[in-house]
């Protein structure tokens, strides 16, 4: 089973390679990011509590995270594959998927992140703000909220996986088709 962490700071564009990915390779998609605004759009508690945290640009605490993630890969048994986005962002939430996995007999086969410097992300996501409709993509205080999220409590996630040699970088400047051809690559050599 491929378990495939899709790595990179927000606006890195994460959600436009996994959704051609997710195609290619018949994943199952988990964003958690897309799971809270659902539930936000639904007016749901959980909706509402993760909002008062995405509205600041902070993360939504581990144990609310980590348990609708439960949730959701219990609720999809039988998948060939699933591609996380947005997802560990915290060493914790790592650890907690990586005993998840453990207790189905699998693992995490790697995590690659997409490495696009901090001038970028911000114009980017300022950019997809104007369209998506997304709070968090248009204030450029809450933006760098969340690029400080992801120095401070979600790099180290990488570190994690690089310590069992699961974790590497391809450029994320450059046109969709070309990442996604690096990321094909990088995919098939997995194994
Ligand atoms: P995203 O769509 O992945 O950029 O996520 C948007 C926002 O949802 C983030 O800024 C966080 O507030 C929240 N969020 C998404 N995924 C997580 C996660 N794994 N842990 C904590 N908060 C998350």
């Amino acid at each position: 089973m491929l378990n495939l962490i899709l790595f990179g700071p927000p606006g890195s564009g994460k959600g436009t390679q996994a959704a051609h990915l997710v195609e290619k390779y018949q994943l199952l998609h988990i964003s958690t990011g897309d799971m809270f605004r659902y539930e936000i759009s639904n007016s749901t508690e959980l909706g509402q509590l993760a909002k008062s945290y995405m509205d600041q640009g902070q993360l939504v605490p581990d144990s609310v995270t980590i348990a609708m993630l439960r949730k959701r890969v219990e609720d999809n048994p039988g998948v060939g594959g699933i591609i996380y986005d947005g997802f560990p962002r915290t060493v914790a939430q790592a650890e907690a998927l990586d005993e998840m996995l453990a207790e189905m007999g699998t693992g995490i086969s790697g995590l690659i992140a997409l490495d696009v410097p901090d001038d970028e992300i911000t114009k980017r996501i300022l950019l997809r703000g104007q369209s998506s409709g997304r709070s968090d993509d248009s204030d450029e205080a809450t933006i760098r909220k969340r690029i400080d999220e992801y120095k401070s409590k979600t790099t180290p996630v990488f570190d994690h996986y690089a310590k069992a040699g699961k974790s590497l970088k391809i450029n994320g400047i450059g046109s969709v088709e070309a990442i996604f051809g690096q990321l094909c690559e990088a995919i098939d050599a997995l194994g």
